[in-house]
């Protein structure tokens, strides 16, 4: 038998972005012993890249904006297929959550009269973006962790131990959930850099690990979004949500190679940014849809004043939501009208003084300078779209974050689905960070005590099927009977061809022939990847990690890939070309993504002989109080008939 570190805590968070820390922080105030795992050094998760800021309606900058606004805006944003309960309470709760991190010492811009400063983004009808220049998420993070720190040294004058009641362990890939019949009991996962196998029993888990971008070749996201908990969670039992909803962010970095896809920020445009295509046209005008006509400006002239005067004028159409500038942006290109490296241009050189561009968009202004030697108060930035954001994710119950079917599991963040619809409103990730991490950790603690009296057991057959299935890869060459026979897959070709069977087949526009193209593809991968092999050996070996990761991205893909062909229709991030308009049929249906086994035997978790099935549900109908807050006219666009009567 394999050796295995065992340790016993309340609560288990997996993942020390956004949503772990407050998640964490939650827990060990409400008195749960918590342990938080994470692949990367503590500090430096995803959440440090955001760089735009938090969305919450607190009316700084115009006193117009409260939560009713913020709602409504998030809902347009996901065109009214969002779970409405939380972004009910993502709206009410955000303020809150921004003034908690200043009294835990965030610092962020201010307005004249010394308040929290609030940018425009795109899709928000007020100024909202609380902001640190353009790196709030390392902002959050530092304040999370100094937090963190905070209550450890609380815990040691009480206990002599600085984790006691709340350790991180950073550099460690949790690989499964482990179960006592239907509750969750642990963690399985191996520290990074020795190998060394660790079971963390615990009642209660709570999945905060972030976004599945790495399946793409073109993303803005680190290398740690492999959509290890969407797939852990799959595993474990629970379904995933509207997977098919994949935002690609209009304005990624296309030019040199090395750095394709890295983001350029929202801000650019909330700041006054403008994009042009190759003939000098700001062609956003061109691509208004009907069912925002009224709230955008229809002239240059006019979208300008907007920038001084948002009471008396409309906003520019570069405000739109990210889905409709993404397709823009790729339709113009598509038909030759694209920048020198198959982007776009975006401007802010001709829009503000230099001092007010390096001012405002520090990260901005040095990436294009390191990266592609381009002074962008100087000249123009070459943009096109990359792949950004998942909205799909783990089915949670609203309120607590509790995953559906999997009692002692729990979701937050980028890994959870339901919040942001069919697409998200830039800045509405970090505020849903810290508004659903804090939930999850309340519910979770709530739950790991109620479980005191008769914790669940950790078997020791799972955990000796867990460690076999990590050392996989070490003996691939032994791997020749059916259904995985052939000689070893080198892991790193596999992963480029997954990279690009989606960015192909299952991109910004889709196909059905693409789709089921991709669905072959990725069905023979899967294959492959159980004989992803590795030399060496456990002690910091990259190769193995990603034979590892690759059964989650593979897993992921494929319930992206069978929601996309499933869903008739373009809504938010995901556009059909051979159906390309909006149906409010399917307003009301959500798609779950399960693993399941055919035969009914336990290969129910083997994700080789699992297989994903679809199954469509109706959403609950909106609360009527929260649809009053909408024009008659404007619900006509989004509900069914069916609902509009009832
Ligand atoms: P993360 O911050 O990614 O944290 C995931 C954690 O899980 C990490 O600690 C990771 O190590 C850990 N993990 C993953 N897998 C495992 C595993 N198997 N075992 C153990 N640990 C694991 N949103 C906004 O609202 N505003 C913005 O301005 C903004 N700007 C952005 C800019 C960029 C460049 C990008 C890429 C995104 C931006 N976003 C923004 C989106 C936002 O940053 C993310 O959606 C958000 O940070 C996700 O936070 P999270 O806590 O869910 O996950």
């Amino acid at each position: 038998m394999t050796v295995v570190d065992r340790q016993e805590w309340d609560v288990v968070v997996v993942g020390a972005g956004g949503a772990g820390l407050r998640a964490a922080i939650e827990a060990r105030e409400r008195g749960a012993r918590t342990a938080v795992i994470c692949k990367s050094l503590f500090g430096k998760a995803h959440t440090v890249m955001a760089e735009g800021g938090i969305a919450a309606a607190m009316g700084n900058v115009n006193a117009g904006d409260n939560w009713q606004v913020h709602f409504r805006d998030t809902l347009r944003g996901g065109k009214f297929l969002n779970q409405w309960r939380m972004a009910e309470l993502h709206a009410q709760e955000a303020p809150e959550r921004v003034w908690e991190l200043e009294t835990w010492g965030a610092l962020f811009d201010r307005t004249k009269d010394g308040r929290i400063s609030q940018r425009n983004f795109g899709g928000h009808e007020y100024p909202r973006l609380a902001h640190v220049g353009d790196r709030t998420g390392l902002e959050l993070i530092r304040t999370l962790q100094q937090k963190i720190v905070a209550l450890q040294q609380e815990d040691f004058k009480e206990t002599g131990d600085y984790e006691s009641r709340l350790k991180v362990f950073q550099e460690c890939t949790v690989t499964r959930v482990l179960k006592d019949g239907e509750q969750v009991c642990g963690v399985f996962g191996y520290e990074r850099e020795s190998g060394r196998f660790f079971v963390l029993e615990a009642p209660a888990v709570v999945i905060a690990t972030g976004g599945i971008g790495k399946s793409f070749k073109v993303t803005s996201n680190s290398w740690e979004y492999t959509g290890d908990g969407h797939a852990l969670a799959l595993l474990a039992g629970a379904p995933l949500l509207n997977m098919e909803f994949v935002q690609f962010h209009p304005t990624g970095m296309v030019w040199p190679p090395s750095v394709k896809g890295i983001l350029v920020t929202e801000s650019v445009r909330g700041d006054g940014g403008v994009l042009r295509n190759s003939d000098g046209k700001r062609f956003m005008f061109d691509y208004i849809p009907d069912v925002f006509k009224e709230k955008y400006a229809e002239t240059e002239e006019e979208a300008d004043r907007w920038y001084d005067d948002p009471d008396h004028n409309r906003r520019p159409p570069e405000l739109l939501p990210r889905d409709e500038v993404a397709r823009a942006i790729n339709t113009e290109v598509k038909e030759g009208r694209g920048s020198p490296h198959g982007g776009v241009f975006l401007d802010v050189s001709t829009r503000m003084p230099a001092e007010v561009i390096k001012r405002r968009l520090p990260s901005m202004y040095h990436q294009f300078k390191e990266l592609a030697d381009v002074d962008i108060t100087a000249e123009p930035m070459e943009v096109g779209p990359t792949c950004h954001y998942v909205m799909g994710g783990v089915a949670v119950d609203s309120d607590t974050a509790a995953a559906r079917g999997v009692p002692g599991l729990y979701a937050a963040g980028e890994v959870a689905g339901g919040m942001h619809g069919s697409n998200r409103l830039g800045g509405n990730s970090l505020s849903d960070l810290l508004v659903f991490g804090r939930r999850a950790g309340w519910h979770a603690a709530e739950y790991a005590a109620g479980a005191a009296g008769a914790l669940p057991r950790v078997d020791d057959v799972q955990v000796d099927a867990a460690a076999a299935e990590a050392l996989r890869p070490f003996s691939a060459e032994a791997e020749v009977e059916e259904p995985a026979g052939g000689p070893p897959e080198n892991p790193y070709a596999l992963h480029q061809e997954l990279q690009q069977t989606m960015n192909d087949l299952v991109g910004i526009i889709r196909r059905e022939t693409e789709m089921k193209q991709a669905l072959e593809k990725l069905a023979e991968l899967r294959v492959r990847a159980r004989r992803a092999g590795v030399e060496g050996h456990r002690q910091f070996n990259p190769g193995w990690h990603l034979a590892l990761d690759l059964r989650n991205m593979l897993l992921v893909s494929e319930c992206v890939a069978r929601a996309a062909l499933e869903r008739t229709e373009s809504r938010g991030g995901h556009t059909r070309e051979d159906f390309p308009s909006m149906d409010r049929k399917w307003r009301r249906i959500n798609l779950l993504c399960r693993l399941t086994d055919p035969t009914g035997g336990l290969a129910a978790t083997d994700p080789v002989r699992g297989q994903i099935t679809l199954e469509r549900e109706t959403t609950d109908p909106i609360r009527p109080d929260l649809l009053n807050l909408f024009d008659k006219e404007e619900l006509v666009k989004y509900l069914a008939e069916e609902e509009l009567y009832e």
